[in-house]
């Protein structure tokens, strides 16, 4: 197998830089903007919708309002009290379906008890839905249809293909099988040609699933969940997790230092996923506005 590095020719394993690798696609989007602006007079529109005040989705949000008016997309931020009802919100949503301006809608999760989050996915206009969550978009990954893709998982695969082009044939061990990352994550891999075993919580004997991936995805959200005897040595490993530490940080999934001494390739958290998350949603935004003007959706990277 190409993928599996030599590990007797090296000590530890290659970092996958995520915020290197998002910078170059911020910049390739930022000119894919400017063309837009220039030749077509379009303007990109990003709304985002947040519903009271949990410190980690303000966090979020400001970044991504940040990042969008960096690459020239306009942002329109929503920020909501926390007692917001379903039908207001429900409202929103719909006004901005209809709203020229706005080319991508994303409602920050998770949503308060009031509001369920499944009925607010599915009012926004799939073609507007950059976040990839809508079922429609859902049931285009599914079975090979263009369309929009969630952003962490198309994050995860640029950052495996940044260092293994061809994946046909690979092991993909992916743990998680969440909606927003689990589950999209293992699509795109099968899409890739990898043979791809999902795991979670109830996988018996989970190391031993794992030290047969050629690649390991995990999003399971739980702390140093992953070791050096869980890999394959040279396997590419790619570190989903946000944990928040006792010192106010963030860890991930994978035991970082330990897991280095196998792996071939490994991302880091911080720097690794998080950043290319944002820079894939300016990216499914830019998509977006093209497709809604009826213009080719540019291959960003
Ligand atoms: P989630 O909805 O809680 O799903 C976690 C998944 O992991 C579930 O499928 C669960 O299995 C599985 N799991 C939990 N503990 C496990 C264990 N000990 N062994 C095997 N599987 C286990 O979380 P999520 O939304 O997918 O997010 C996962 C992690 O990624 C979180 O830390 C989240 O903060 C992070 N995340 C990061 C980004 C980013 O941009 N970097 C974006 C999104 C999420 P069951 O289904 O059986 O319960």
């Amino acid at each position: 197998m190409p993928v599996v590095k030599q590990k007797e020719k090296q000590l530890r394993a290659e970092i996958i830089d995520g915020r290197a690798l998002a910078k170059t696609l911020r910049e390739s989007i930022a000119r894919h903007v400017a063309v837009l602006i220039e030749d077509h007079k379009i303007l990109p529109g990003l709304a985002v919708v947040l519903i009271g005040d949990d410190p980690g989705s303000v966090i979020y949000v400001n970044n991504k309002k940040k990042a969008a008016v960096e690459v020239g997309i306009r942002s329109f931020v929503h920020h909501l009290p926390k007692n917001t009802s379903q039908d207001e919100l429900l409202k929103l949503v719909q006004a901005l379906n209809g709203e020229k301006k706005v080319h991508g809608i994303l409602v920050q999760l998770p949503l308060p008890k009031q509001i369920d989050a499944n009925t607010v996915l599915k009012t926004i206009d799939p073609a507007k839905d950059v976040d990839g969550l809508h079922i429609e978009n859902i049931g285009r990954l599914m079975t090979g249809m263009p369309g929009l893709v969630p952003c962490t998982p198309l994050g995860c695969l640029a950052l495996i293909k940044k260092v293994e082009k061809n994946l046909t044939g690979l092991h993909a061990v992916v743990i998680g099988r969440s909606n927003l990352v689990g589950k999209p994550v293992a699509q795109l891999l099968l899409r890739e040609n990898c043979t791809v075993t999902v795991c979670h919580s109830r996988t018996p004997q989970l190391s031993h699933i794992t030290r047969q991936a050629d690649i390991l995805v995990v999003a399971a959200g739980k702390a140093g969940l992953v070791k050096a005897d869980w890999i394959k040595p040279g396997a590419i490993v790619i570190d989903i997790g946000i944990n928040r530490t006792k010192a106010g940080g963030i860890s991930g999934d994978v035991d970082f230092d330990d897991v280095s001494k196998v792996a071939g390739y490994i991302t880091p958290v911080p720097g690794g996923v998080g950043p290319m998350t944002i820079a894939c949603l300016l990216g499914n935004t830019v998509a977006a506005a093209c497709r809604q003007n009826e213009l080719t959706a540019p291959h960003i990277g």
